[in-house]
């Protein structure tokens, strides 16, 4: 090293007339510009470009376009986790004195959000049965300003009355905030019918390998956007260049991906309920599904890739049927182009009592199968071993 040259300074990077076909991944935290003048044009919005990573970055922007575009949405943002995403929906809209209604069978950790952080900040909150919007109407008090639900209920694949709710939104002047993970877009646009806002954890079926750790945040309106936007990016709720670049390759696939999970999951769930020692098998796209009718009415054909089955033999029996299952992963996720399997009792609802299970309808021996992409005779043969070797003792 010699002269001007010094491993410190930065290398052009080489330009050409020819542009990379695949996206590329641009991890820089900061953004050079050529003067003061330059820099005020970009954050007046007069002229395109980034600054800091915190507040944008081109991965993130790609990625967000193309969940606008599957949600129909304009000007969402990508966050770092789906909790990042439910978190800007609330804390960039409400305030104190506020008051949040959720659905009483929300994601875990928003439930704790409700119950644990919000009331913290002054933020009152309360549950109530989504597929009941009487039920939701008789919780809202004077001081209510959102409404958060998810679509497809976690393990037992209930149904939210979308329409029914969006209509009581819209009728009391409350803000529907839509969690839309489970269903994606694929099945159900919730913009579309009257939600204001739509958030994801991209972590699931969006990205679609458990690789990257993302959430999405869209809304109709666009100054509500803002607002959101304003609180991730002053929370520093801000998401990896990798984990969207991930994300980004993962939706390139994601149609085909989520139709082939959805046959195999209605296929495997017939196939299910046949078998000794299964006592129970739920799946909206089945007609001995509580909410059957609704299923189809919202979503048609698009009973999603979920399946909740009970075996009979408690605690012992769903111990024997994991370790058979070897080739399936025991892990408490969802959305993964693999199939996984998960155990109520013991991740997402371990903090509930066994009497609290029960009145859902969970046992030891429930279990939530995310249905994945391998050849659904596959999934149907190694299910039915599993259950054989719980059953055999
Ligand atoms: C996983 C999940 C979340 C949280 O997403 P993370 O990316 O894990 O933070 C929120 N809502 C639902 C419905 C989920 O399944």
């Amino acid at each position: 090293m010699s002269g001007d040259q010094t491993l410190v300074r930065r290398t052009p990077w080489p330009r050409g007339t020819s542009w990379p076909v695949g996206t590329p991944l641009q991890p820089s935290v900061v953004y050079a510009s050529e003067s003061p003048d330059a820099l005020d044009d970009i954050y007046e919005g007069r002229e395109a470009g980034y600054s800091y990573a915190r507040e944008a970055h081109p991965n993130a922007d790609v990625l967000a376009r193309k969940i606008d575009g599957l949600e129909g949405a304009t000007g969402g943002f990508v966050v770092g986790s789906g909790m990042a995403a439910v978190t800007a929906a609330i804390l960039g809209v409400l305030k104190a004195g506020d008051h949040l209604l959720g659905g009483n069978q929300l994601y875990g950790r928003s439930l704790r959000m409700m119950s644990t952080e919000l009331p913290r900040m002054g933020i009152a909150t309360s549950v109530a049965d989504a597929c009941d919007p009487a039920a939701m109407e008789a919780a809202i008090r004077p001081e209510t300003r959102m409404i958060l639900i998810e679509i497809v209920s976690n393990p037992t694949l209930r149904i939210a009355d979308l329409d029914g709710i969006a209509e009581l939104a819209k009728r009391r002047g409350l803000l529907l905030v839509v969690d839309n993970t489970f269903t994606t877009p694929r099945a159900v646009r919730p913009l579309d019918h009257g939600a204001d806002i739509v958030v994801h954890s991209v972590t699931k079926l969006l990205a679609g390998h458990s690789d990257a750790t993302l959430g999405y945040v869209g809304a109709r309106d666009a100054a509500l956007g803002e607002a959101m936007l304003g609180l991730a990016t002053t929370f520093g709720l801000t998401a990896s260049p990798f984990d969207c670049w991930l994300a980004e390759r993962g939706l390139f696939s994601f149609e085909l991906r989520y139709d082939r999970a959805e046959a195999n999951a209605r296929a495997l769930a017939d196939h299910l309920d046949g078998l000794p020692g299964v006592r129970r098998v739920i799946y909206p796209g089945r007609s001995d599904h509580p909410d059957h009718a609704r299923a189809r009415h919202l979503l048609g054909e698009r009973t999603g890739n979920m399946v909740t089955f009970e075996i009979e033999g408690g605690r012992d029996a769903a111990n024997r049927l994991v370790r058979a299952a070897e080739n399936i992963a025991f892990a408490p996720t969802l959305g993964d182009i693999g199939t996984t399997l998960s155990h109520p009792a013991t991740s997402s609802h371990r903090a509930l009592s066994a009497e609290a299970r029960a009145e859902l309808g969970l046992s030891e021996g429930s279990f939530r199968i995310s249905v994945g992409v391998e050849p659904d005779a596959l999934l149907r043969s190694e299910f039915e071993a599993a259950i054989r070797a719980a059953a055999a003792g």
